[in-house]
């Protein structure tokens, strides 16, 4: 009976690539299967068509009434595209999504049967969310949660089931979800951007916050990724020695695609299409079989909830096409592991970005104002940035040698350091005439002409800005892209709100001119955040040393990170934004430390089981092999058996030796466990995780790779990594 590892193989060589037929053009099924604002015309009553969009823009309450025109139209419309089935659809804090399925059909007297959808149902539902975690939320107040309809977020067709994307929120008025801070974060940043922006131009009455995520992933196939545990159980691999050829000779980033993977990509595309995700760019990444996928930004909230949808959508096509997706930030040691970068930027309803540069000085002041206290506010508030993209997955990239270093900092480019050091320069007070032309024409008025050829980029920074926008690469690829940016967007809020209160005052009592008050405060800024400004190398220990001499954090693990979620700050930050209480801090803190406790807790078991039920045991076999094989030599050469015995001896001596490494590593890593296991505080049983347990992940690891270096092939039962990396 051939090892799974060889069946897996096998498969491999007989797969028939899934062949994909693009019949009509994107564009012509952009959106077929959203709800969005050309069927909601077709199928909803002008009143309560009105009141869809006035939600969507303005955020006004929808009355019983319309939303029984609603549901109604949506039932028609939803059937009419063959739907049976509706959910409420929302992102618990485990990170991805829930789903609960309830037919249309009904039975009504007379035994008929009916597709009903009411407004009730549409806009409020109790899903059974007590298995659902809540950090505490539930069991203090109330055991009650229910989902709710945002109407900002269209419903859309998958399968044959309508999904309306919904927040899930306690009977006691708790977040219990990611959506929910989310929108009030999107809302507050909404008002004291508007108020900002009004400076500028008076018919600014709405800024939101775009994102554009850059999903990366690895593509696996089936068979091989099944064939291991590790992968199964954990999304990444707990040993396995480095393939003989990994990523050294970059050449599969930017690649010409497999053709399986991209009839994959291509089907996944249609997917996407159908539910209106504009997904564009497609390319290898540096590491073999890891590719990424990114969209057309879109606005925040929707761009969040595409991307969740998108990765729940990817494990299933990619099933069709005999592939796993892994989404963990560290699938493979020694090869680079995946991230989301989250591109980040604010618009005007007036169509503007307010964080690309303008072709007048006044747009260019404007810029630089949403700019610079982008910056002052990372700069206040980088443990919070850090905690926010903290995980045990995520502990894999960030800091240890790879894209992007765990100390937070933000690259902005030559040009623009040389603007903010000449800004830097502007007397206190009231500018003189001269020195306001000279900063207009020769300053700020040369921001764009520079920023177009701006080619400057620095791939090892966190936090880069792009010509028009942050990109915060530190987002981990199987992340919910809402807390990040939940905290992006309530931090440069709190900023924006302080600005506007500084020159406010300088107008009020130093009689100032506008912009001469918004240039003082904008120096203020700049002298105060410069310890955030980094444009060197990030990767080097030299800024390791720097950062510590600016004061920086550099928090390497997640227990550590996260703390910065509960501090005196963060909560003072949330609570005066109103953004999330006390409670609702504290819930979404233990949530991500006794997940972090979980998973080091289900790799190690992981990891003891496979070393020794697979590894072990193999070992052992081959061992007796090569003791047969001695045994043999002694009879046939006696007493001269040595001279030809010598390197089987040794052999049989190193492994061994290496079961024996493995048998004590495991047998102490068990022992630290158990001694964890009863620490009563969460955040010590993490703690205890992470410098305890974690470290015996290594040693084990490192034994069973040699072995896998030793035994024989044929033996061996675990896919190796040349297989699963290179296998297309
Ligand atoms: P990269 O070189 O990092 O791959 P791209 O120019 O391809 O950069 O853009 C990456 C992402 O940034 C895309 O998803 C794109 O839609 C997004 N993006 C571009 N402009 C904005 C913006 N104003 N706001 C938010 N995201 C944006
Ligand atoms: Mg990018």
């Amino acid at each position: 009976m051939p090892t799974l590892r060889f069946q897996a193989i096998k498969e491999t060589f007989n797969r028939v690539p899934v062949i994909v037929n693009e019949t009509e053009r994107r564009s012509a099924i952009f959106g077929k299967n959203v709800f969005n604002e050309t069927s909601m015309r077709q199928f909803l009553t002008k009143d309560s068509y009105k009141s869809v969009m006035n939600a969507i823009e303005s955020g006004t309450k929808i009355d019983r009434s319309n939303a029984g025109h609603i549901s109604t139209g949506m039932k028609e419309w939803a059937i009419a595209k063959g739907a049976t089935h509706y959910t409420h659809w929302f992102q618990p804090l485990t990170g991805s999504t829930a789903e609960k399925h309830d037919a249309f059909f009904e039975t009504i007297e007379g035994g008929r049967a009916i597709e009903k959808f009411g407004g009730g149902q549409l806009v409020q539902q109790e899903p059974d969310a007590s298995s659902f975690p809540s950090g505490g939320i539930r069991n203090t107040f109330e055991a009650r949660g229910y989902t709710a309809w945002d109407p900002t977020s269209p419903a859309f067709i998958y399968g044959t089931t309508l999904c309306i994307p919904t927040v899930f929120v306690a009977y006691t008025g708790e977040a219990l979800d990611n959506k929910t801070p989310l929108l009030r974060s999107l809302q507050v940043l909404d008002h004291a951007a508007t108020d900002i922006a009004k400076y500028f131009d008076k018919k600014v009455t709405k800024v939101i916050v775009t994102l554009g995520w850059e999903q990366e992933y690895f593509l696996i196939d089936k068979a091989l990724a099944t064939s291991r545990p590790d992968i199964t159980l954990t999304g990444r691999t707990l040993l396995g020695h480095a393939s003989a050829k990994g990523q050294q000779l970059d050449d599969h980033y930017f690649g010409s695609i497999p053709t399986r993977v991209l009839n994959y990509m291509r089907d996944l595309e249609t997917e996407c299409m159908l539910l209106g995700i504009p997904v564009k760019t497609r390319h290898n990444e540096v590491a073999p079989n890891q590719f990424e996928l990114a969209p057309i930004f879109e606005e925040a909230n929707l761009a969040v909830d595409h991307n969740s949808l998108l990765m729940d959508i990817m494990e299933k096509v990619a099933d069709r096409h005999n592939f796993k997706v892994l989404f963990h930030e560290k699938p493979f040691a020694g090869i680079n592991g995946s991230g989301k970068h989250n591109n980040w930027s604010l618009c005007t309803n007036t169509g503007v970005n307010l964080l690309s540069p303008g072709n007048t000085p006044m747009k260019s002041l404007q810029f630089l104002t949403f700019f610079v206290s982008t910056i002052k506010a990372v700069n206040d508030y980088e443990e919070l940035l850090r905690a926010s993209i903290a995980s045990a997955n995520n502990d894999h990239r960030l800091g240890a040698n790879e894209a992007p270093p765990a100390i937070i900092s933000v690259f902005i480019g030559s040009q623009l350091t040389k603007t903010l050091n000449e800004l830097e320069k502007v007397t206190t007070g009231k500018l003189s005439p001269e020195e306001k032309t000279d900063l207009k024409l020769n300053v700020v008025g040369k921001i764009p002409e520079i920023l177009l050829d701006n080619t400057d980029r620095n791939r090892t920074s966190p936090f880069a800005f792009t010509g028009n926008k942050f990109e915060f690469r530190g987002v981990g690829s199987s992340a919910n892209c809402a807390n990040p940016m939940t905290v992006l967007n309530s931090i440069v809020a709190k900023q924006l709100i302080e600005f506007k209160e500084s020159v406010d005052k300088l107008i009020k009592d130093k009689k100032m001119k506008k912009d001469d008050a918004i240039f003082n405060v904008l120096r203020e800024y700049i002298k105060v955040s410069k310890a955030i400004r980094f444009e060197g190398d990030g990767y080097s220990d030299a800024w390791v040393k720097e950062a510590k001499r600016r004061g920086l954090s550099n928090t390497k693990n997640t227990p550590e990170a996260l703390k910065a979620k509960i501090s005196k700050k963060t909560i003072d930050l949330y609570e005066s934004l109103g953004i999330m209480s006390k409670v609702e801090i504290k819930a979404r803190y233990e949530i991500r430390v006794e997940e972090y406790t979980m998973r080091i807790q289900i790799e190690g078991r992981v990891l003891g089981d496979i070393a020794r039920n697979h590894v072990i045991p193999t070992a052992i076999k081959y061992q007796n092999i090569l003791i047969e094989n001695v045994q043999g030599l002694k009879d046939i050469y006696g007493k001269d058996f040595r001279k030809f015995s010598k390197e089987q001896m040794q052999l049989i001596e190193q492994i061994s030796e290496h079961i024996a490494k493995i048998n004590i590593g495991i047998t102490d890593m068990i022992n630290e466990r158990k001694k964890a296991n009863i620490i009563d505080s969460i955040e010590e049983r993490a703690f205890s995780y992470c410098n305890k347990v974690k470290p015996y992940f290594d040693k084990i690891r490192y034994h069973c790779d040699k072995l896998e270096l030793l035994v024989d092939d044929e033996l061996w039962p675990l896919t190796k990594y040349r297989e699963l990396l290179f296998t297309k």
